[in-house]
């Protein structure tokens, strides 16, 4: 089977990220700036819910009050301004408006902006103030959809940009993926598993359990089940210490019995910085890419337009 993504990934994006100046004191920042080039591989689609709820720029900020992101979406919560004034009504008109943007054009991720009551994922603080609890109302939605969420800034590390990367290149071309026979999902399986034993070797073990005991192995649903569960596996951010062991051991691979030599990969107890592991990851995968060989810690090819 082709290990090779050719079609471009669109990446929604919270718009204060990507440049706009919308946040509520008229600040924005281009966190693209951190991809340099690589930003043109893929096709961006920016959207600021508050600014399209129909609140100005510069505005007093929100805040979410008596429940998180979901209980707001269920109606036990609500989001007021600083003066207190119920703005409830506009946010879910603008939340939905950019979330059916995004389903229309349907990304396969989103790059948000951590810490606001409208995008935040896992915090929504401002300057250690807290605006409500964790997600922020857009950011439910989202994961909701179970949509792959990016931190927007963890593009301004190499190391961890790279971790996202090879797990939404391949997240992405598993989804596309139609899978008619148990002989191509399990051929998905083979190139996508040591990437996702990297990543939750708990949950990969399950994965290799249910794919043991398939009860019908000609019905489409059966594999669909166990696809969710491998996307979810690569939504998951690695870190270093996988990274560099498991780098290791894919490197020795290839080298052994593809003769493939990068100068400078170390051993995972050797201690240097994150990009410099970043660049090891990079000229691995480079030189296993020249002679179309699998480097199992970036199991797909990304190759836009090629
Ligand atoms: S965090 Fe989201 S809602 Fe706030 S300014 Fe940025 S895009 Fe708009």
């Amino acid at each position: 089977m082709e290990n090779t993504l050719n079609e471009k990934i669109k990446i929604g994006i919270s718009a204060c990220m990507y440049g706009a100046k919308v946040r509520y004191n008229s600040k924005g920042f281009d966190i693209l700036g951190y991809l340099k080039r690589e930003k043109n591989d893929f096709l961006w689609t920016p959207v600021c819910p508050e600014v399209m709820s129909g609140l100005s720029v510069p505005r007093s900020s929100i805040r979410l009050v008596g429940g998180n992101g979901f209980d707001f979406w269920e109606r036990s919560a609500q989001v007021k301004n600083r003066s207190g004034k119920n703005v409830s009504g506009m946010i879910r008109a603008g939340s939905m408006s950019c979330f059916e943007t995004l389903k229309r054009v349907d990304v396969d991720a989103y790059i948000f902006m951590e810490g606001s009551p409208s995008c935040g994922i896992n915090r929504t603080t401002l300057r250690k103030e807290s605006l409500g609890k964790p997600p922020g109302v857009f950011g439910a939605l989202l994961l909701k959809e179970q949509m792959f969420l990016i931190p927007a800034l963890d593009l301004q590390s190499p190391l961890k940009w790279w971790d996202w990367k090879r797990r939404l290149v391949a997240f992405t071309w598993f989804k596309r993926k139609e899978l008619n026979t148990f002989s191509e999902f399990f051929e998905c399986w083979d190139i996508l598993k040591i990437l996702c034993q990297e990543i939750d070797e708990e949950s990969s073990k399950g994965v290799e359990e249910s794919i043991e005991f398939f009860s019908d192995k000609t019905n489409p649903k059966e594999f669909e089940k166990i696809q969710i569960e491998i996307l979810d596996i690569l939504r998951t951010p690695s870190n270093p210490i996988k990274i560099k062991k498991w780098l290791w051991e894919n490197y020795n691979s290839l080298k052994k019995i593809h003769s493939i030599e990068v100068d400078k990969v170390r051993e995972p107890e050797y201690l240097r910085g994150v990009t410099h592991v970043a660049n090891e990851m990079l000229q691995v995968e480079l030189e296993a890419r020249k002679v179309k060989k699998c480097f199992k810690s970036s199991p797909i090819d990304y190759a836009p337009g090629r």
